[in-house]
């Protein structure tokens, strides 16, 4: 590994001045699970790396009104085993429960998955799904993002150089909802998405109130199936919708070939899966 440069800031001021005063030379250090990976392999080489983790503050899961407020030091194991997570955010709940292994899932954050913006991390599709928004702090203060805005390509953030997430927030759900993550890939654990599917909805008897269906790993970010949610928005549901759906979802996906998959199989478990995901999230809404 490359010689760099290790700082420990422990207040958020000192470490945006310190991101600030080094810029595109640093990198934020969280739980390191893809960072260091990549420093091992030369695959990035930052001159400076930031470690977060003294930061008091930053490792909190809470709920209330707001919704669910995600600190940039929470793990994946602290969502999975969240009681509220589990009643409340099941979309999330899942992918950070069908995330690696234990002992990554003990390091690995919820919000460095996000800021890694890799095309298939498992916790993008739900958070997507279930409106979340991230905080960014900066030079220039405080901003909020809409997770569904904040990827703008494979490793591409929109946060600008001296600017780190503080939090993410989930909206609170209301009555009646429905929330869905299903991951597929070659195999059931240690594995990363081949292809996943996250559906958020509300139900009003028979009828499809709202519904957001999000694609992962089959586009450069994660991709709202925009006509296959204007099939559902306020009609009321059938079979015959939802396999509609689930084609018009196959038909927005981008998928590419690639040792995990061919293009085609990522297409036609696109159908299959976003069939499946409306199903469940439908009988879990009632
Ligand atoms: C064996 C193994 C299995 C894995 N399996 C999966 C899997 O099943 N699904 C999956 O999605 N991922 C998987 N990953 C990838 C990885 O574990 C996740 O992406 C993880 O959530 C990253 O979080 P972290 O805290 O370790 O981030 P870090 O490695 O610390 O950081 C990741 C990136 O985010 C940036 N960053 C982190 N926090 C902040 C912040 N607060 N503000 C600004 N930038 C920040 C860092 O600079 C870096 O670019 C796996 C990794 C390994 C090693």
């Amino acid at each position: 590994m490359k010689r760099f440069g290790y700082h420990e800031p422990t207040t958020l001021d000192e470490a945006v001045a310190l991101l600030r005063r080094l810029g595109s030379e640093a990198s934020v250090l969280a739980g390191g699970t893809d960072l260091l990976v990549q420093m091992k392999e030369h695959r990035r080489e930052p001159a400076h790396v930031v470690n977060i983790k003294k930061i008091a503050g930053l490792d909190d899961l809470v709920f209330d009104a707001q919704g669910l407020r995600i600190g940039a030091l929470t793990t994946t194991r602290a969502v999975e085993t969240s009681p509220i997570a589990r009643s409340h955010y099941a979309g999330l709940c899942e992918a950070a429960t069908h995330f690696a292994s234990i002992q990554v899932r003990n390091r690995a954050t919820v919000v460095g998955n996000v800021c890694r913006a890799s095309p298939s991390a498992d916790t993008l599709p739900p958070l997507i799904a279930d409106g979340a928004q991230v905080h960014i702090r900066g030079p220039r203060g405080l901003r909020v993002v809409a997770v569904q805005d904040f990827c703008i390509g494979p490793g591409q953030t929109v946060l600008a150089e001296g600017e780190l997430v503080t939090h993410i927030v989930v909206p609170a759900p209301s009555e009646h909802t429905g929330k869905v993550y299903l991951k597929h890939g070659r195999r059931v654990e240690m594995e990363l998405a081949t292809v996943g599917v996250a559906v958020s909805l509300a139900r009003e008897g028979d009828l499809c109130h709202e519904i957001r269906i999000v694609l992962g790993a089959v586009a450069p970010t994660p991709l709202r199936a925009l006509q296959a949610e204007a099939l559902l928005r306020n009609q009321t549901v059938s079979g015959a919708l939802i396999e509609a759906a689930a084609q018009a979802a196959r038909e927005a996906s981008q998928p590419i070939s690639d040792v995990r998959s061919s293009a085609d199989y990522r297409r036609a478990m696109v159908a299959v899966l976003t069939r499946r995901a409306i199903e469940q999230a439908w009988e879990q809404a009632q």
